[in-house]
């Protein structure tokens, strides 16, 4: 099914709506009385993506300034007892799936296993993941694992000493390969590594794959967004998927199979006949807009509906304003259902969001 949705004020696109369970009658142009996180265009968010801090280690182009962003002060982050109890708000009563921490970098966070235990405890059994640059998880992966991380997705978009330090400004990719190859020790499986697809990257592309199925790792190629804190995405740079899959077939052979399940971001291919992939998540060209279920919560506690939409609600002061839980349920389904039909890269008056990916949590 399709229909007209809205991206900001008034870009109209066209938008497939997933079906949706109810209990009782569901009115679209009125919020239906229903736990979960659903949207004005009928999609329910169960992914949370919680952004822990604005520092990192790296300061990669396409995300970082070179001087890094500037400091949230201390108090200003939510603490691992507030974590905890809006990951269990999301849980339990927004009907939130898996978990993922990110940032900025998450192991910037000295209490992050901290973290962790305060959500494996309240919420046992929830899938806690992180996305990270594994500098320096080579000494933290078995302690994370221990306070109930599940899994890692590192980024690493070349394996080139030289070419890795160019595109992070920082000469850090021994630490990156020890931090994968520990948390596939400490069983943080399946690693998966992630690439931002650019033109930067492409030279390095067949020797970063190799590498991964080497190590035993699934690589996907993720189309560069228009968050970097420079303002320097231009959508006529983009590298078309068409190009890099030339690149690796000129020493893979690659066979398409498309996407795992329907909604699942990534399109994949077989790699020489094995059972390894590579995929390639094209975020811009082929948005998955309508099938997203993603909510975010920002490292000073606003949940952020969209990447793309500058709206944020503010949790952190009804949080340290003495709301009950209930009342902080409400207010995340209000900041879900009026999110937007999708990011409008392609619309001719599209603005960049004012936060960059690191700041609001990739
Ligand atoms: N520091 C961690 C890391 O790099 O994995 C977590 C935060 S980072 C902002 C999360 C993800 O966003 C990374 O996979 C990174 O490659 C991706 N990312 C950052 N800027 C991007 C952009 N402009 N377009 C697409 N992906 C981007
Ligand atoms: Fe840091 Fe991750 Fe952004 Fe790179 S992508 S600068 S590692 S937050």
């Amino acid at each position: 099914m399709s229909v007209s949705g809205v991206v900001g004020p008034g870009i109209p696109v066209a938008l497939g709506i997933p079906s949706v369970k109810t209990t009782g009658d569901v009115v679209m142009d009125d919020r239906p009385d229903v736990p979960g996180l659903i949207d004005r265009f009928g999609r329910i968010a169960k992914d949370l993506r919680v952004s822990i801090t604005e520092k990192c280690s790296l300061r990669c182009t396409y995300c970082m300034p070179e001087a890094g962003l500037p400091a949230i002060a201390t108090s200003d982050l939510l603490s691992p007892t507030e974590i905890g109890r809006v990951v269990s708000i999301a849980v339990e009563q927004l009907g939130v799936e898996e978990v993922r921490f990110t940032g900025g970098e998450p192991l910037m966070r000295a209490d992050l296993a901290e973290i962790l235990a305060e959500c494996s405890q309240r919420v046992p059994g929830i899938p806690l993941a992180m996305t990270t640059n594994a500098v320096g998880l080579e000494h933290r992966a078995d302690r994370l694992a221990a306070a109930g991380l599940t899994r890692v997705n590192v980024s690493l978009d070349s394996v080139d000493r030289a070419h890795f330090a160019e595109l992070t400004r920082r000469d850090r990719l021994p630490s990156v390969l020890a931090g994968i190859r520990a948390a596939q020790r400490a069983g943080l499986t399946p690693v998966k590594v992630n690439a931002v697809l650019m033109p930067e990257t492409l030279h390095g592309a067949v020797d970063l794959l190799a590498w991964c199925l080497n190590e035993g790792v699934a690589l996907r190629f993720i189309e560069q967004m228009p968050l970097d804190a420079d303002h320097e995405w231009a959508r006529a740079d983009m590298l078309d998927a068409q190009r890099l899959l030339e690149v690796l077939s000129s020493r893979f052979d690659l066979r398409e199979v498309g996407r795992s399940d329907p909604s699942a971001p990534a399109e994949e291919w077989v790699v020489d006949g094995t059972s390894s992939t590579v995929g390639i998540i094209a975020s811009v060209t082929r948005s998955f807009c309508s099938d997203c279920d993603r909510t975010r919560l920002t490292a000073e506690g606003t949940v952020r509906s969209c990447l793309f939409s500058d709206e944020e609600t503010d949790l952190r002061a009804a949080l340290r304003g003495g709301a009950t839980d209930d009342d902080i349920a409400q207010l995340w389904r209000g900041a879900m259902w009026n999110k937007w039909a999708g990011h409008g890269i392609d619309a001719a008056d599209f603005v960049p969001p004012e936060r960059s990916m690191g700041a609001i949590g990739g």
